[in-house]
């Protein structure tokens, strides 16, 4: 299928279901940019900006930051000019309110319709891949200790930056982020399932493996 049209994608997907590593590979795949809301409030929580400042305590508990602090983040980045071949939201829209704001904003700037990949992971394995999993503060690049490690332990791949643990893969905030999956963003597939648009993939398995259904669902290969 014709590769160089707009393509404006969503990663839905529980905490630990691969959404990152999935985009990343996809945005190189297609030339498109990957926009994180995770990756972009963890900037402005270490830039401490006032959005930083606000968003802290609820990413600490590993619960989901107000949707106008989000929404207005995403209404930003999605009308930067990297934006316009299409994008791939990974962790956006969490919530029904969320959804309906994107909806809106694509309406209004005359985009093309979304695509929607539902990456599914049984719960019990999404918690074994929290724990473990480390990622580069610099380049958002992420690794596990036993699925995904480093070349050289500790240290990113592509900028050789000191790789960390995030605070909210403690066990007390994964368990909050998979509540708030479950009654926020759950909902979410209906709602596109609804409209036609959502493609749901298995997401167990290697990286290469799930990444290859994830184009072929969107006929992509
Ligand atoms: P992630 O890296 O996508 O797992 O996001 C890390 C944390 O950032 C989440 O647990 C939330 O606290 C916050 N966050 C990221 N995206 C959103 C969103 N779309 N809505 C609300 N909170 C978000």
């Amino acid at each position: 299928m014709n590769e160089n049209k707009e393509r404006n994608l969503i990663l839905l997907g529980a905490a630990g279901a691969g959404k990152g590593t999935q985009s990343q590979k996809m945005a190189t795949r297609l030339n498109i940019p990957q926009i994180s809301t995770g990756d972009m409030l963890r900037q402005a929580r270490r830039d401490q900006t006032p959005l930083g400042k606000s968003a802290d305590g609820y990413m600490t508990r590993g619960e989901l930051v107000p949707d106008e602090l989000v929404i207005g983040l995403v209404e930003e980045r999605l009308q930067k000019p990297d934006a316009g071949p299409g994008f791939i939201l990974d962790g956006f829209p969490r919530t029904l309110e969320q959804a309906r704001a994107l909806d809106t904003l694509l309406k209004k700037l005359g985009r093309a319709p979304l695509q929607v990949v539902d990456v599914q992971v049984p719960e019990a394995l999404l918690v074994e891949r929290l724990s473990g999993r480390l990622s580069c503060p610099k380049d958002g690049a992420s690794y596990h200790l036993k699925f995904a490690p480093p070349k050289t332990p500790g240290h990113c791949d592509r900028c050789q930056g000191a790789l960390t643990e995030r605070a909210d893969d403690k066990p007390d905030a994964v368990k909050q982020r998979l509540v708030e999956y479950r009654n926020k963003t759950a909902p979410l597939i209906d709602y596109y399932h609804q409209q036609r648009l959502l493609h749901p993939v298995d997401g167990v398995g290697e990286v290469e493996a799930v990444f290859s259904r994830i184009t072929q669902a969107l006929q992509l290969s």
